[in-house]
């Protein structure tokens, strides 16, 4: 039974590519869901000159491939409303303020304001504080901050980013986008972890002996070699999806699923990872660049356009990671994100340790792996030792499988539309706090500190292939290997 939300939405950044592509498409589904009926207002500000007839039409381009019924679309646009205006001049913020008041009359919504800064991260502190300073906070209800990334580009970069945000808002008011956090297959790991005392009881290092968490690229740099040859694998991938992926495995079990326990929870781990020195960062982390492949059309990073020919950028990172708690006692949790790898594939593999028990003769059992493939399939992968089709007793592993179904594709919530409804709804699960924000930062500055100083190898690897061999050996050297290969 859906219950209708009553709430307006202000979209800093609202004529802005992410605002057509994914948050009105978003705001769209929700309407058309019924979370979203009569009591709910958008109003979209950018630097733009537009009228409302002009953003209206904006919008309406915007939900055009969701539409199936016209009329139901332009019920939903007569929600929206826009003012053009500048986020740095204070003076201008009156002019939203009074828009904001105007949606609110029209509609019928008392308080409850959301404020999504889909605009420039310089930006995001700047906008907080005049919300404040200018009077646009509502005064019953809830006042919520939607955060695009990147929250910072180092530890110091956030907390002073955090620190502006602080001075207007409280930290359970603001709402940090990770899509990842959003995706159907990363929440799963709560379902398959907690919903299953078999996995709950063995979510330990006695039984477990590694953790695997891949988020693998086919395409290079492409046109955005400008960010990411200051971003890297590191930035652009371990420290925020990669480290949120791994706090939803390595967390500790929640009192409650509500959002301050879950992310109690999280932070019982993300306070428990061992931040390394330049000798263990040497040890246990690897950086790569893609060389050349076996298809010409494949160029080494080096020769990409925009690309500096004397770049140290990392494409690919595979590390391992380490956390100071009774339940990961000695058990690593490897990472590994790189461009122009083998295959597009965010998945999770949690290694079992292999049985003692004694077949004689027959093949020892193997390890059991739990896959959680996140993208591009969604489904769920169990791989265990049974007997072998022959005369002799032998073992064999063979996979139970799940997979999503085209259904349960078609009935996926995009991750922007269930972040906007959990926004809504004040559920923070799916995003990360502070805390966790900080911890990701203290860790991958740590490393970052070492690349920027050129105190590590660089490797290079096969445009196509899975990194470079120095990642297979950074397993190696505790008897581990990549469960999945690429294939
Ligand atoms: P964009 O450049 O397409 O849009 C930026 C918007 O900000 C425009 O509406 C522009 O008018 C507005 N703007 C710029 N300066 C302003 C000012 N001084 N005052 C008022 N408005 C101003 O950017 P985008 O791609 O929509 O990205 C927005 C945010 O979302 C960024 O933080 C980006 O990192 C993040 N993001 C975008 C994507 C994406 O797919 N586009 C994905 C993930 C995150």
């Amino acid at each position: 039974m859906v219950s209708e939300i009553k709430t307006l939405v202000t979209f800093f950044g609202g004529t802005g590519d992410l605002a057509k592509r994914k948050l009105y498409p978003s705001v769209f589904n929700l309407y058309k869901k019924g979370y979203l009926q009569e009591h709910f207002a958008i109003v979209g500000t950018a630097r733009q000159d537009l009228s409302d007839a002009e953003f209206k039409q904006l919008v309406r381009e915007s939900i055009a491939d969701f539409t199936e019924d016209q009329a139901q679309a332009e019920a939903f646009i007569e929600h929206f409303s826009y003012r053009a205006h500048d986020v740095t001049d204070a003076a201008s913020y009156n002019v939203l303020k009074l828009a904001i008041e105007e949606a609110a009359q029209k509609f019928d919504i008392e308080g409850n304001r959301i404020f999504y800064m889909s605009v420039a991260p310089r930006f995001f502190g700047t906008i907080a504080q005049y919300l404040k300073s200018e009077g646009l906070l509502a005064t019953t209800g809830y006042n919520r901050l939607m955060i695009e990334k990147p929250f910072g580009t180092s530890y110091a970069t956030a907390e002073a980013l955090q620190n502006d945000l602080e001075d207007a808002f409280d930290d359970n008011q603001l709402f940090r986008i990770d899509h990842y956090l959003g995706k159907e297959m990363v929440q799963n790991i709560a379902a398959l972890r907690f919903g299953n005392p078999i996995f709950d009881a063995a979510w330990n290092k006695d039984y477990i002996k590694n953790v695997q968490v891949t988020l693998s690229e086919v395409l290079g740099v492409e046109e955005r070699a400008g960010y990411y040859d200051t971003a890297g694998a590191l930035l652009d991938m371990i420290q925020n999806h990669t480290m949120q992926i791994v706090g939803w495995l390595a967390m500790e079990k929640p009192e409650s699923f509500n959002d301050t326990d879950i992310r109690a929870a999280k932070n019982a781990a993300f306070n428990a990872l061992k931040i390394y020195d330049e000798a263990e960062v040497n040890k246990y982390f690897v950086r790569a660049q893609y060389g050349a492949g076996d298809s010409a059309d494949f160029l080494p990073y080096l020769e990409e356009k925009d690309v500096p020919a004397d770049s140290k950028n990392n494409t690919f990172i595979a590390g391992e990671l380490q956390f100071d708690l009774p339940r990961w006692e000695g058990v690593p949790f490897y990472v590994r994100s790189g461009k122009r790898l083998a295959a597009k594939q965010t998945r999770v593999d949690i290694v079992f340790k292999a049985g003692k028990f004694n077949f004689g003769s027959a093949t020892p059992a193997q390890e059991s792996v739990l896959s959680i493939l996140i993208d591009p399939k969604g489904g769920v992968q169990f791989t265990v030792n049974a007997k072998r089709v022959s005369d002799a007793f032998d073992t064999r592993t063979i996979d139970l499988g799940w997979q999503a179904s085209a259904e349960d594709k078609q009935n996926t919530p995009e991750p922007y539309e269930r972040m906007i409804h959990d926004a809504m709804d004040g559920n923070g699960s799916n995003f990360a706090d502070w805390n966790g924000v900080a911890t990701a930062w203290r860790f991958v500055d740590a490393i970052s500190a070492v690349y920027t100083a050129d105190k590590a190898p660089l490797e290079t690897y096969k445009s196509g292939s899975m990194g470079p061999d120095a990642s297979d050996q950074l397993l190696a050297a505790n008897g581990d290997k990549w469960f999945y290969t690429g294939q």
